[in-house]
């Protein structure tokens, strides 16, 4: 069976628009036939996405779902004011334990920080002048884990802004006036926890960071598995330089379309760009040996 896949999707489970039988269909709807569910901190959406794929659906293939993960985690940059920016830096874990102890109880304390982060920016928006109601950002997360996103949205909502970029633009991105810092996690520690649920990590969309090959040839060293190389925001050029790296040095190129659907993401469209076709198979072979030596 040929795979027509999406390796980075996520749901309302996180920060995505469509809930995970949504994905689904979209999914059936446009010939993919294996997502790997990648919510933020969370494994909440796949068990959803699994039972919506098992469902016969004529003339659909019954969708194969991938357990995967986003992890959030941030990097100091000083800057020149002796200062430091916060960088994002996120990890993409595929074919985890889902049951995994530490793994949820990690992901557990990182949706509880999302929470209060998210309250202590919606008490900054409301001294600058942008004030949304707390019950409403609670409620645009529907229970999921919750995220700049939802902030934008009540934003947008309450009239403060258009859209989600201006409202990244005006009060939320990392050096904005409204952003509130997360428990921090370095790159290296979300490689470890994705690992010992015995599954493979992937740096995501490189091309969001401002040196994308020196982030990997850092993370090498602590286990680094694959490379986000086919994603919106990753330039022809870099996924070139990208590629000839990955293949030096053995990491399995990936890729995905980060689908949280147009609301979020405008020209987000699922399966686009599709991953390279060893993708799924490299993968799965590295959780598989990793999970037959820790027996
Ligand atoms: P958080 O998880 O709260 O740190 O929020 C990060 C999420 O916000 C990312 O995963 C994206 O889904 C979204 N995001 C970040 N920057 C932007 C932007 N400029 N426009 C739209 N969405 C964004
Ligand atoms: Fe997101
Ligand atoms: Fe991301
Ligand atoms: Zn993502």
């Amino acid at each position: 069976m040929t795979l027509r896949a999406d390796l980075h999707v996520h749901t309302t489970a996180s920060d995505g628009q469509h809930t995970p039988a949504q994905v689904i269909s979209l999914a059936r709807a446009r010939g993919l036939n294996c997502l790997a569910i990648t919510d933020h901190d969370t494994t909440e959406g796949i068990a959803p996405a699994r039972a919506a794929a098992a469902v016969p659906y004529f003339p659909y293939e019954q969708p194969r779902i991938i357990a995967g993960i986003e992890l959030s985690a941030e990097e100091q940059i000083p800057r020149s004011n002796g200062r430091f920016s916060t960088l994002d830096v996120h990890m993409l874990g595929y074919f985890l334990r889902v049951e995994d102890a530490a793994l949820q109880a990690a992901l557990a304390t990182f949706r509880e920080d999302r929470e209060s982060r998210a309250s202590r920016m919606a008490d900054k928006l409301a001294a600058l002048g942008a004030p949304v109601a707390w019950e409403r950002v609670v409620a645009l997360a529907a229970g999921g884990a919750i995220g700049r996103p939802h902030l934008a949205r009540a934003l947008i909502e309450a009239g403060h802004v258009d859209t989600t970029q201006q409202a990244f633009d005006r009060y939320l991105h990392t050096d904005g006036p409204a952003y509130v810092a997360r428990q921090r996690m370095t790159p290296e520690a979300a490689v470890a926890l994705i690992r010992q649920a015995g599954g493979c990590a992937v740096l995501a969309h490189p091309g969001q960071l401002p040196d994308p090959r020196g982030m990997v040839l850092r993370l090498i060293p602590a286990g680094l598995d694959g490379v986000e190389i086919a994603h919106p925001s990753n330039t022809p050029a870099l996924r070139e330089d990208l590629r000839g790296l990955a293949h030096l040095h053995g990491l399995i190129a990936t890729g995905g379309s980060d689908f949280h659907g147009a609301m979020l993401k405008p020209d987000n469209r699922l399966g686009e760009p599709a991953p390279p076709p060893d993708a799924i198979e490299r993968l799965e072979a590295c959780a598989r040996q990793r999970q037959s030596a820790a027996g």
